[in-house]
């Protein structure tokens, strides 16, 4: 079957906007993706139609919310090829998963004098609970370099696993520079050193096949907004033995047993870690999400947007004077970039009066802009709806504006 982005465009009524009277360009989709139709449609029905708090109700709405986002479980199970639905944690996203983790591993594996391994290319919400859990633990927070393009080191990556890292953490795809990293490999080193690893996965998921099973993940973290899902929900997964071993983080409802005053024991996988009443008709969406893009394929779209890239860099590299910033060899729809003697945020604030849509700043990677030596770069974002014709728009007023500002 073809790829009909027109066809998948339709499917996405923001993307019929207009902005300033012009329309929309959306081009920052590393930030949140937007929705299809049949995501805010089932957000609607849900609302609408069957609403009851889940797994406590002997009623028509609950049971069928209950039985709902237990197979949205088993849906995000299935995308990512988990051994067992249990081993699907309901978040509210990324930060939160990787947070669930650094406070529960930190407090049974962390002590002091040990090692947790990151990478200089890391979102900040996988650096900062982690330099959390040192500090409360007297672990020391160690990072791995990367080389000008923007590729993780892999022999410093090797040398660095020693036998008092407890974990290492790093990102799929970097949110700034788009480089794709080999985590299979860097999983495969970092085991056979008997080290656990955690993978943050919000930027991979909606562009590339994710197989937890065959990268042998111990933990692998995505957000639902950056998959085409409502904001506010997101995957933790770990392995059974993982979330086994690790203690319950929040307490409450739900991820209880028996509760006394004197002692409570604690519910089984996966409610142990989900507390309290979960954004249920959130999973249910990602559910719905996934499938969409199931149905188009991860593959064609993978294919639609890798073409993307390349074709906006091929043009992007014909303006003078400007950077970019994140020139691996395997990238991924991202295209950050800085133009000599011009503050990235003039080039957004402009391009915006035009209907582009991009992000400037820091991306949360404040330790990879100090090693840049930048202060931000403006940053392009690709996703399956987005179009070369829009990229020729992009690239024309991306003209226009730096000679504005020049
Ligand atoms: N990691 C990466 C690589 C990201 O791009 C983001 C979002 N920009 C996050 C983590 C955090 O995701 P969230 O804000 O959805 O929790």
């Amino acid at each position: 079957m073809t790829y009909n982005v027109a066809e998948i465009r339709n499917q996405f009524p923001i993307l019929t906007q207009k902005v300033y009277k012009k329309p929309l360009i959306y081009l920052d989709n590393a930030a949140t993706t937007q929705k299809p139709d049949v995501v805010i449609q089932s957000l609607e029905t849900y609302y609408s139609k069957y609403n009851a708090n889940i797994h406590r109700g002997v009623h028509f709405l609950s049971s069928h919310c209950t039985d709902a986002t237990e197979s949205a479980r088993k849906t995000v199970q299935k995308f990512i090829n988990a051994a067992h639905p249990h081993e699907i944690i309901f978040t509210r996203g990324t930060t939160e998963a990787i947070n669930l983790v650094a406070k529960t591993f930190g407090q049974i594996e962390l002590k002091k004098g040990d090692k947790v391994l990151v990478t200089r290319m890391e979102h900040h919400s996988n650096i900062v609970p982690w330099q959390m859990a040192c500090e409360q633990y007297g672990a020391e927070l160690c990072v791995v370099e990367i080389d000008k393009q923007g590729t993780i080191d892999l022999n410093s990556y090797e040398k660095a696993l020693n036998e008092n890292v407890k974990i290492a953490a790093f990102t799929h795809i970097s949110n700034t520079l788009g480089t794709i990293n080999d985590v299979k490999k860097m999983v495969e080193m970092a085991h056979s050193q008997d080290i656990p690893v955690l993978i943050d996965g919000a930027q991979a998921i909606q562009h590339t096949h994710v197989d937890v099973q065959d990268l042998d993940a111990d933990f692998y973290v995505f957000s639902g907004h950056k998959v085409y899902a409502p904001t506010g929900i997101g995957v933790l997964y770990g392995k059974e033995k993982w979330l086994e071993k690790l203690p319950p983080w929040e307490g409450g409802g739900e991820m209880i047993d028996r509760v006394s005053f004197e002692k409570t024991t604690y519910n089984t996988l996966p409610f142990k870690f989900e507390a309290g009443t979960p954004n249920y008709i959130g999973a249910i969406a990602l559910g719905v999400a996934l499938d969409y893009i199931q149905n188009i394929g991860i593959d064609s779209i993978k294919a639609h947007e890798e073409e993307l890239l390349r074709y906006a860099t091929e043009r992007i590299s014909e303006i003078n004077d400007l950077e970019i910033i994140g020139t691996a060899e395997h990238k991924s729809s991202v295209l950050s970039f800085i133009v000599k003697n011009i503050h990235p945020y003039d080039i957004g604030v402009l391009l915006d009066k035009t209907g582009i849509a991009v992000r400037t700043g820091n991306h949360c990677t404040q330790p990879l802009h100090d090693w840049y030596n930048i202060s931000g770069t403006v940053r392009a974002s690709f996703a399956m709806y987005n179009t070369k014709s829009e990229i020729d728009y992009f690239i024309e007023k991306l003209d226009f504006v730096l000679n504005m500002l020049q």
